[in-house]
């Protein structure tokens, strides 16, 4: 992929992670919205009545400390390795801010999504809690 089909795919709304993860709450019955406007970094998935967020995040974008989040692009590297360490401080503040306002707050990111039933068995554990 080359840098601009990299950033549309991570930028975008209504990924395949964020599918799965809506799918795997699907059918463990619970019901949640999408997008919340009114919270701190519009969370992409908000369960309301249990005062949970979950965010779901791209690895490069949100600089995960995993193999694919240490990717950076070959060219502009300054570029973008600054504006990764902005949006993992922004994201800090966000969950802060969500924190703050009573909710709990789930990360998840993309290359943890891989196994459907382990990624059931934390959202169950987070949204039981
Ligand atoms: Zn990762």
């Amino acid at each position: 992929m080359d840098r601009s089909a990299t950033m549309r795919a991570i930028r975008s709304k209504n990924t395949a992670p964020e599918r799965l993860v809506r799918s795997t709450l699907h059918r463990l019955g619970y019901r949640f919205r999408l997008h919340a406007a009114d919270l701190p970094g519009k969370p992409d998935i908000i369960l309301r009545p249990r005062r949970a967020v979950i965010f779901v995040h791209g690895c490069f974008w949100h600089g995960h400390g995993c193999a694919r989040g240490g990717r950076a692009p070959k060219t502009n590297r300054d570029y973008w390795e600054r504006k990764i360490a902005r949006n993992r401080e922004r994201d800090a503040e966000i969950l802060s801010k969500i924190s703050a306002l009573g909710y709990r707050c789930l990360t998840l990111w993309e290359c943890g999504l891989k196994d459907e039933a382990a990624l059931a068995a934390q959202l169950k554990a987070f949204l039981t809690e």
